[in-house]
Formats: structure tokens, sequence, C-alpha cells
């Protein structure tokens, strides 16, 4: 009887046999540059494929030549990270933000519109700001919460509505959890594709994935990944990776050829190894996180918390894209305390188990400021705009017990001085 396994299953197995190993159970470490061909046949059939002059056949395996173009621990990590997410293809990446600006210098020409949510990961927003800028692409952003209506209007009033090259996303919005509707985009994509030209949809999908959100399900031609963090999960590797269809992850591949910011062998191998605990590591992280934003939310030093788990049926279109998209709500939580700066890092500097350190997604849990620490770089009226208030803290929950960490963050809770009652509320601002 033919079974289909889940991915948790196959993550020990799938793509290696042992036998092209010396029987090694697991997938060696392949620390080498360039492979030996058997015959110099053989090594022209390679390139012929490799350099796409001509199809592979069916039954014929793409050789190994260079381990810039492939190397077994590259393609056994990428064989394994489609299974999460239902993709045809992967290609891994040397960071996150590798991944990011190759998928974006492949799919964007001159004189396109790419069309982003913000708030967007620091990072991706240098990029797109002062780097595709420079190449003659149009970039606008929208805000948290925007409507379809107003997604056209800023595709109109840039005047290329017939040059929307890619709507890029992040959501749920780091730091904020805001949501935005994949799907709502991908219409809106669709009605500004060309005959000749389909406007393509790209999720980083870094804060949710590869287990809560699979955004190829919903619309995305491309999934985005910082691997550093819930996919590699132990603060110890820097990689990415890109995901979609065979087509656009050939081209994806090509261009990493030739830039050359593939994943070292090393790095993929390590990532392999954290995949075997991916679902162990997700689902406590989401459960002790989950545990952490509701006492939070009756703590009385805390004003607000962000968590996708305290959505309820009030919060309308968010809780419905929530119910819709997200099959978890994580383990990202993010929460303002009454007072201002101050407060804030008060707590931050009490923290005993939870480190004060940028990233996420690892099995110790982080805090950091967003106001002065990720999202510094911010302009200061769009930072109010996003909701990067400056007492708000940003947890990335560990796999810990739940009640250690609990009592890191009451205690910490309580070092922080009762904020005066009277403290006036940012007026809401406008950006363009
Ligand atoms: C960390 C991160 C990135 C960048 O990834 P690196 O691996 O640091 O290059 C991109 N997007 C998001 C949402 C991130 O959190």
């Amino acid at each position: 009887m033919k079974r289909t396994f889940q991915p948790e299953t196959l993550m020990m197995s799938h793509g290696y046999r042992p036998e092209w190993s010396e029987g090694a159970v697991k997938c060696p470490i392949f620390q080498t540059s360039t492979f030996v061909f058997r015959t110099a046949e053989e090594g022209k059939a390679f390139f012929e494929v490799a350099y796409g002059l001509r199809e592979r056949g069916d039954k014929e395996k793409t050789g190994l030549i260079y381990s810039r173009l492939n190397n077994p621990d590259m393609e056994i990590l990428e064989d394994r990270l489609t299974l999460w997410d239902g993709a045809e293809a992967c290609a891994v990446f040397e960071s996150g933000m590798s991944a990011i600006s190759t998928a974006l210098f492949e799919f964007l020409q001159p004189g396109d519109l790419l069309l982003y949510s913000n708030p967007l990961y620091g990072g991706t927003s240098h990029f797109v700001h002062h780097v595709l800028t420079k190449f003659g692409i149009e970039v606008r952003g929208f805000l948290p919460g925007a409507t379809r209506e107003e997604l056209e209007q800023i595709i109109l009033e840039s005047g290329k509505k017939d040059r929307l090259g890619m709507i890029y996303l992040e959501t749920p919005a780091n730091p904020t959890n805001d949501l935005v509707d994949i799907s709502m985009c991908r219409s809106v994509a669709d009605q500004f594709s060309t005959p000749d030209r389909r406007a393509l949809v790209a999720v980083d999908n870094t804060y949710m994935g590869p287990l809560w959100q699979h955004p190829l399900k919903h619309g995305a031609d491309l999934v985005l990944y910082s691997a550093t963090k819930y996919i590699g999960g132990h603060s110890d590797v820097i990689a990415g990776a890109c995901l979609g269809s065979k087509e656009l992850i050939t081209r994806v591949k090509t261009l990493r050829t030739f830039l050359g910011n593939m994943i070292a062998p090393h790095t993929g191998w390590l990532l392999m190894r954290s995949l075997e605990t991916l679902k162990l590591r997700m689902e406590k992280q989401a459960e002790n996180a989950q545990i952490i934003a509701r006492r939070l939310a009756e703590h009385p030093k805390v004003a607000k918390v962000h968590y996708l788990g305290l959505l309820s049926p009030e919060d309308g279109e968010a809780y419905r894209t929530y119910r819709r998209q997200c099959t978890s709500p994580g383990a990202m939580v993010s929460f303002e305390l009454k007072g201002g700066e101050h407060e804030a890092f008060v707590f931050l500097n009490h923290l005993k188990i939870a480190k004060l350190a940028v990233s996420l997604g690892s099995t110790e849990s982080l805090a950091q400021h967003p106001a002065t620490m990720t999202h510094a770089g911010v302009d200061p009226a769009e930072k109010a705009a996003f909701g990067i208030t400056d007492t708000l803290v940003r947890l990335s929950v560990g796999v810990e017990n739940a009640e250690d960490l609990w009592w890191d963050v009451e205690q910490a809770l309580a070092a922080v001085p009762a904020a005066k009652s009277s403290r006036m509320e940012m007026p809401a601002l406008e950006v363009v």
C-alpha cells in the first residue's frame, strides 16, 4: 500500500541513500570544490544539462560538477525544504539576504514597479530603497491593513500600471504581527499582469515558516526564508532559501551560479541536522509563546500585546486572514509596556533567561527593542505609522520550560517602574 509520509518523517532520509556513502546513515559533509567525471563523455553530458543546452532525460541524474553549481549537501537540503511548503523546487543560499536579493534581481528589470508591504525587514528595506532604485526600479510601499482598493490606487498613481513586476510581502509583519492577505495580493497581481508578463507575488515567510504558513497555497509564486531563523533554529548559522515552481527556481539558481552566493557544504549539512527537529522545536516554541502572550496580556504594566493567538472575531479582517492563512499563532510575541523607552530598557536589562539579542526562531528565547535596534533605520514618522513605538519589546520565544520563562518575564516586569498615568498617546501619523 502506498502511503504519503509527512515531512517530519522524511527529514531523516529524503533524497539520500546510505549506499552512496559507504553506508553512512547520515549524509556526510561533501567538503569538496570539484567532482571527478568517470569519462569525458560523462563530463560533456553533465555540462549540457547544467548549461541548459538540452533537457535532462527522464532517468538521467543531474551530474555533480563543481560546488558553486551543485553539491550533495546543497541539493539534498533543497529537496527536503520543498516538502514543508509543497514547492516544486528550492534554491538555498549563504544568507537570507542573498536569497532575497538574488530573487529580486532575477525577476525585476529597469523600469519595473515593485510594490511591497511595510514594515520590511531592515536589510530588505535597504536593498529595495538603496540598491534596486540604482537599477531604475520604482518602489512603492503600503501600510499594514491596506485594502485592495488602496493597493490598486498606489499602483495607478505610480504611473507604472503596465510594469508591475512583483508584490513583495512580509506577513505577519516584523515586529507588529500585522497580517497581509496573500490571496488578495495574488488577485491584484493578476489584475495588473499583462499577456506577456505575469506580476509575481513573493512572500518572506521567515516569521512563520516553514511550518505555520504556506504562501504557495495562497497564490504566491515565491517563498523566501532567512534559514538563519527557525530552519537553522540554533543561532549558529546564517543561510537562506527561495522556493517556487521549477521554472522560476531554475532562473534563481542560474543567477546564483553567477553571483556565487550558494550555501557552503558544511552549512547545508548543519541545516539538514536542524530540519530533523524542526517540527518539535517550532511546536514547543509556539506552545510556550501562547502561555507567555496570554499572561502578558493580563499584566498591569503591559499596555498591549501583539500576538496572533490573541486575535478574536472582533478583530475583523485580521482575524479572518489569520484563520485562513496561518496554522499556528507562532512564537513571536511583541508587547508595549506602559511608559516609554526607559521602561522598555529596564525590562530588557533585567531578563535573566532570555538573551538581549536580535534574530529569532532559535531554541533560546531572545528579546530586543525594535525602535532602537532592528528598526533603528526607519524614519520616525514611518515608525509611528507602522506601530513601532518606544515601549515596544519583541520576544522570540524558545524551547525552555514555560514556567521558567514566565518567571523571567515576570521578574523583569517587576523591576519596571510603574508608569505615570498622564502620558500622552502618540498621535497617529500618515505616511505617503
Ligand atoms: C533575518 C531576516 C532576514 C535576513 O536573513 P539573513 O539570514 O540574516 O541574511 C530577512 N527577512 C527576515 C524576516 C528576517 O528575519
